[in-house]
C-alpha cells in the first residue's frame, strides 16, 4: 500500500505472495517466513490435501483435480481464498503460498484485497533448475509426486502459471522480486529476508 506522496507505507500488513514452480520450496520457506515476520501462512495447496484427507464438500470438488496434477478451477479457488481471509488471524498480514497460480485468481486476489484495505506487498519469484525440482519431487514422495504427475504440473506451471509473472511486471505497481532457490532451506531464507528488508520493509529481521 502506498501513501499520498508515492512511498510505501510501513504500517500496512505485508502481503507476500511466494511464487514459482512445484518444488522450488515454497511451501517450506512461506512457513518459516511466515513466522519470523509474525504473519499467518496461508497454503492452496494444504488447504484442499486437509479437505480431501477429510471428504468434506470442497474436498471431494477438489480432489480428481489435485491428485492428476491438474489446476482447481479459478472460481472455486478464490471462493475459498475470499472466505479464508475474512479471519481476523490475517488482519496482521499474510504469506500466500500457491496462490495466486492464474492472472484470473490475481485478479481475485486484488479485489478480495481490496475489500478488506489491503493489498500484495510483493511477489517473491523463487527459482530452481528444473533438473533439481524433479529430485526433490521424487525424493518427497507426495501422492502427486509420481514422474508422470510431476511432468503434467510442470507443464501446467509453464502454461497457466509463469505468465502471471509478466502480468505483475507489466499490469502492477507490486515489485517481483525473484531469489535463487538452489540453495539450502536457511540460505535460501536468509536471502528472501534480505530482499524484503532491503527492498519493501527495513523493519523485516533477517
Ligand atoms: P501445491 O501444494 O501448491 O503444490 O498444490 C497442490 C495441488 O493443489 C495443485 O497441483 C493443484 O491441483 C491444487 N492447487 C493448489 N493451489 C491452487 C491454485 N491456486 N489454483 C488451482 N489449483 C491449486
Amino acid at each position: 500500500m502506498e501513501t499520498t506522496d508515492g512511498r510505501r507505507d510501513h504500517t500496512a500488513p505485508l502481503v507476500l505472495v511466494l511464487f514459482g514452480a512445484p518444488g522450488v520450496g515454497k511451501g517450506t520457506q512461506a512457513q518459516i517466513l511466515a513466522e519470523k515476520l509474525g504473519i499467518a501462512h496461508l497454503s492452496t495447496g494444504d488447504a484442499f490435501r486437509t479437505a480431501i484427507a477429510n471428504q468434506t464438500a470442497v474436498g471431494k470438488q477438489v480432489q480428481r483435480y489435485v491428485e492428476s496434477g491438474a489446476l482447481v478451477p479459478d472460481e472455486l479457488v478464490s471462493q475459498i481464498v475470499a472466505e479464508e481471509l475474512q479471519k481476523p488471524q490475517y488482519r496482521s498480514g499474510v504469506v500466500l503460498d500457491g496462490f495466486p497460480r492464474t492472472i484470473a485468481q490475481a485478479q481475485a486476489l486484488e479485489k478480495i484485497l481490496s475489500d478488506l484495505g489491503m493489498s500484495v506487498t510483493a511477489v517473491i519469484n523463487l527459482v530452481v533448475p528444473e533438473d533439481v525440482i524433479i529430485d526433490r519431487l521424487v525424493k518427497r514422495g507426495r501422492k502427486d509426486d509420481r514422474p508422470d504427475i510431476i511432468r503434467h504440473r510442470l507443464e501446467v506451471y509453464h502454461k497457466e502459471t509463469a505468465p502471471l509473472l509478466q502480468y505483475y511486471q507489466e499490469h502492477s505497481t507490486i515489485p517481483v522480486i525473484t531469489i535463487d532457490g538452489n540453495a539450502d532451506i536457511e540460505t535460501v531464507n536468509q536471502r528472501i529476508l534480505s530482499a524484503i528488508k532491503s527492498r519493501i520493509r527495513s523493519d523485516a529481521q533477517p
